[in-house]
């Protein structure tokens, strides 16, 4: 097959430090004690528990769910008892209901967790079902149901499939490893995606930093007609859906729409793996990979981590840190969310746990724009990130709706690139949210 290198325009290259985990084989964390089940780790609506204070449970058993289409439910990762059930504070800083449960360590699963049938066998309703019910939502960014991507309007045909292993954030490794040690799953659950959308053309799609996984894809997608591997440009946010769109397909999903206005859909590798794994065994997504990494990590390492495990224990897993971090962040640097307690648990969408020391995260100083046009030329939306920023610093959040605020990814490329170190991502992501607030408000 001939191998194309694709990308989208602008983005940066940030230095990748993948190195300090990439090579490192996943490594299954131990087991904790107690786990903390929030019964909201995804878009939509939050779960309603289905247990009870005092109640037995059983690993993969369902303990949260909701009647919205728009929400997933959630599992126990351990059997134990119910110890409680109250308002915690999850990685995006929210307070959400949160199941406790004290492990009887004997991980015994519930009756419920066995396999679903043969793939060929399976109706794409049947297919969408197991997803919904094994909880499963998107593995690589911000947790949406994958239940409800595969379930376009009838006016919406889907024609195309792409598997994200684009894996473009610094530092993170979970989606490389997975590819490396799981690839054939991966194409397992890809074949699953597919069926379920009733599309006959697959894209595997990996930036060419992973060698090393596109030579794995290319051995066992090599019989497969209607499945083709693409090989991306290494660069910053290759991985966001609309940019990987734009790389592969060359076509731009319109302002504020989604991939399948474009007859796409678009998955994460982990999430593929999690769907084989939804099928083959009748797992529901009670544990996920997580990378924990940075120069003050004593040995970062790659962790298969139950969901509710307290990030702490992992950090300790490691050895803890070399020095007193100046930040922890849940997620990469570029994207990830600052975390001001390490009690806070994994979570389905926790790909990753940075330690940066003080010297790395050193607060810079602000000067004023020096009008070079570098933000504009790495916005991969398009925008002019210093008028928007420059309208939400005096609160004139109208006009920074006019140049397109809402569209803004919050990927940080501008913030990155710019010399005089003005706080664009920021300014703008403040301007997005007001905006939202105002509307809310006056429907
Ligand atoms: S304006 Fe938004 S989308 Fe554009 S580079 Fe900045 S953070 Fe990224
Ligand atoms: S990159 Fe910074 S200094 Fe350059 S135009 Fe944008 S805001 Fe101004």
């Amino acid at each position: 097959m001939r191998m194309r290198n694709r990308t989208f325009k602008g983005g940066i290259n940030p230095p990748g430090y993948k190195e300090l985990t990439n090579g490192k084989p996943i490594v299954r964390a131990n087991d904790p004690k107690v786990v903390y089940i929030p019964l909201q780790q995804h878009i939509g609506a939050p779960c309603k528990a289905l247990v009870k204070v005092g109640e037995y449970v059983r690993m993969g058993q369902k303990i949260g769910d909701s009647i919205a289409f728009v929400s997933a439910p959630v599992h126990s990762s351990v059997s134990g008892t119910v110890k409680g059930i109250e308002p915690m504070y999850t990685p995006s800083g929210a307070k959400v209901d949160t199941i406790i449960i004290e492990s009887d360590g004997l991980d015994e699963l519930h009756e419920s967790i066995k396999p679903k049938g043969n793939l060929d066998d399976l109706s794409s309703t049947e297919i969408i079902e197991i997803i919904k019910e094994a909880g499963i939502t998107g593995l690589g960014g911000a947790g949406f149901p994958t239940h409800v991507k595969l379930s376009p309007p009838p006016e919406k045909k889907i024609d195309t499939f792409i598997l994200n292993g684009a894996e473009c954030e610094p530092f993170l490794t979970p989606d490389h490893r997975s590819m490396l040690e799981m690839f054939e799953k991966i194409v397992f659950g890809t074949k699953a995606l597919m069926k379920a959308l009733s599309v006959e053309s697959g894209i595997i799609a990996i930036e060419k930093n992973k060698m090393d996984a596109i030579e794995a894809f290319k051995a066992v997608i090599k019989d497969s007609d209607n499945i083709k591997l693409v090989t991306m440009e290494t660069k910053y946010p290759q991985g966001d859906e609309k940019r990987i769109i734009n790389a592969i397909l060359g076509k731009e999903v319109p302002s504020g729409g989604l991939p399948m206005d474009v007859g796409c859909v678009v998955n994460n590798v982990s999430t593929a793996k999690a769907i084989a794994d939804a099928i083959l065994e009748g797992k529901t997504l009670y544990e996920r990979i997580v990378t924990v990494t940075g120069h003050i990590v004593k040995e970062p390492m790659v962790l298969l981590a139950k969901i509710g495990t307290p990030i702490q224990e992992l950090i300790d897993q490691c050895g803890g840190f070399t020095e007193d971090p100046g930040k922890i962040l849940i997620g990469g640097p570029m994207m990830g969310k600052s975390q001001f307690s390490t009690q806070v648990p994994v979570i389905k969408t926790t790909g990753g746990i940075l330690g940066l020391s003080k010297s790395e995260t050193q607060p810079v100083k602000i000067q004023p724009c020096i009008r070079c046009g570098r933000c504009l030329t790495v916005c991969p939306v398009y925008l002019q990130p210093l008028y928007i920023s420059a309208y939400s610093l005096k609160n004139n959040f109208d006009e920074a709706e006019n140049y397109r605020a809402l569209d803004c990814v919050e990927c940080g490329a501008c913030s990155y690139i710019c010399p005089a170190k003005r706080p664009l991502s920021e300014s703008i992501k403040i301007a997005k949210n007001e905006i939202l607030k105002t509307r809310k408000k006056s429907k």
